[in-house]
């Protein structure tokens, strides 16, 4: 299932701090998971937020 967004990107945030640091890192068997830099939490989990960017100009 696929959903298309009209509008806005998908922004990462790490659960535990709400932090956009994230970074992908791939894991042996599991595949990926992402790592916070800010927090140290790893694990597939993280919250996917449509952030509208305010039109600037
Ligand atoms: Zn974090």
């Amino acid at each position: 299932m696929r959903h298309r967004r009209p509008r806005g990107r998908s922004i990462r945030r790490c659960p535990q701090c709400r932090s956009e640091r994230l970074v992908y890192d791939a894991a042996l068997i599991t595949g990926q998971v992402y790592h916070c830099l800010d927090c140290d939490y790893v694990g597939s989990f993280v919250i996917e937020t449509d952030e509208a960017e305010p039109a600037e100009g």
